[in-house]
């Protein structure tokens, strides 16, 4: 329990599992209760719990480094996440929720000619696709982050950026417990310590799901699991194109020069940002070996540590405070997967990898239309598993921050 729990958010925790809802949805995350929260807001829909196997958050959507952004490289991402960037901005204002949303501005630093041309692109292509990225030269970005050094330790110089000044931080544990409490408001029932253990499907239909709680029917199920997804959609006969990587991060100790900016390498595989408390946030690239594990290393520590200081020399005079790990369900081409199953009844959102934070709204709110009305929301209609079956594939691998 942090403050912001204790002293403002009001959640009614159920204690009765009802034998049957309309909606059950899997996975207690920023993606599942964002699903909550606009079947209830927008379509009076409330016979629905959320299912989830710990506490709400405790997945990637409370262990991620909470930037929100729109600047990817294609068109369907980019109005995607705009749209996302969007519903942050006014998230404040309609859940009456303090979650900390702050606009720093992103630089996505290059240092080599291909860097450079990868930026060029990024920049046009937004601007193209209605999110505000420009690119720019190293003396302009040495005004909005002094802390850079712009030899790049004289092996990585900096050499233009593309900048994104609606880049932007919110606090994920708020995120998640606004969104909860605003879905309990309108009716929804989130149960935490309930663990799905099979699904139940009966000629190609979801039927329901079962819990170590006992079975519990649905006219829907949404699956919302991060890097659980691929085990448990097994069970109703499922392949899906994901696969679990761990990815880890760490903060240092407080810093007082503010780093205003969140900065970000492509070739240097590391990106920062500063924390409300001071703290430098840091993250970089997955494990490369597929894992289930939340066991952090001392080889990522010491190789990413390494590369930040390259570019912010400053980091040298900190420590290290914490460090920590989630598992990631990343897909083929680094674009989510929302929609619907071969199996009816069964819907997913997943492949939300390293990057699925920012899309909690969009995604949630899609999601919600989708169950509400059976009609997919144009705006993710590219994002469907159908796209892996009919070779139109969305790549989007130099988004991922750090590829
Ligand atoms: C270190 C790190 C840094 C990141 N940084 C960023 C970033 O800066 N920006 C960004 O946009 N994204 C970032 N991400 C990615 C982002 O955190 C995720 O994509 C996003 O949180 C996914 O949300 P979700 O709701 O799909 O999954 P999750 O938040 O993982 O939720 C899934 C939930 O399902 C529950 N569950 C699992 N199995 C079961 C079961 N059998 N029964 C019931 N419940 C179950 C889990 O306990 C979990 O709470 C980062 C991720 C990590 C790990």
């Amino acid at each position: 329990m942090n403050e912001f729990v204790e002293s403002k958010v009001r959640l009614r925790w159920p204690e009765e599992l009802r034998s049957s809802y309309d909606v059950v949805i899997v996975g207690g995350g920023g993606h599942g209760l964002a699903t909550a929260y606009y079947l209830a807001t927008r379509h009076g829909i409330t016979n629905v719990a959320v299912l989830e196997r710990g506490y709400i958050g405790s997945g990637n959507s409370g262990r991620n480094t909470t930037v929100i952004r729109a600047n990817y490289g294609v068109p369907e991402a980019v109005r995607f996440y705009q749209h996302s960037l969007e519903l942050y901005q006014r998230l404040e204002d309609e859940t009456g929720r303090w979650i900390m949303h702050k606009e720093k501005g992103l630089l996505w630093i290059a240092h080599t000619e291909m860097g450079l041309r990868a930026e060029r692109a990024r920049a046009a292509l937004n601007q193209a696709y209605g999110s505000d990225t420009v690119f720019i030269g190293p003396e302009e970005i040495k005004a909005i982050c002094p802390q850079i050094d712009l030899s790049g330790g004289g092996r990585y110089p900096v050499l233009g950026a593309s900048y994104h000044p609606r880049g932007a931080t919110a606090r994920h544990d708020r995120v998640v417990w606004s969104l909860a409490e605003g879905a309990m408001r309108g009716g929804v029932e989130v149960h935490q310590r309930t663990r799905v253990i099979g699904l139940q499907v009966d000629a190609d239909r979801i039927l329901g799901v079962e819990t170590d709680r006992g079975f519990i029917g649905a006219g829907t199920v949404l699956l919302a699991l991060g890097g659980q997804v691929s085990t448990i959609a097994a069970m109703a006969g499922l392949r899906l194109p994901i696969r679990t990587h761990p990815l880890q991060a760490f903060v240092t100790n407080h810093y007082q020069q503010g780093l205003d900016a969140i900065v970000a390498s492509t070739e240097l595989l590391f990106y920062a940002s500063q924390t409300a408390r001071g703290e430098i946030l840091i993250g970089a690239e997955i494990d490369r070996q597929p894992s289930y594990s939340y066991r952090s290393s001392y080889g990522f520590l010491s190789s990413c540590a390494g590369r930040a200081l390259v570019l912010l020399p400053f980091l040298a005079d900190l420590k290290v405070l914490r460090q920590w790990t989630g598992v990631c369900d990343m897909s083929p081409d680094y674009s989510p997967v929302m929609g619907p199953t071969d199996v009816q009844g069964l819907l997913v959102t997943t492949g939300w990898g390293t990057w699925g934070f920012k899309a909690i709204p969009a995604g949630g709110e899609a999601m919600a239309a989708l169950i509400a009305t059976g009609v997919v929301p144009s705006l993710i209609a590219p994002f469907g598993l159908d796209r892996f079956v009919n070779d139109r594939t969305l790549s989007d691998r130099g988004s991922a921050g750090t590829q």
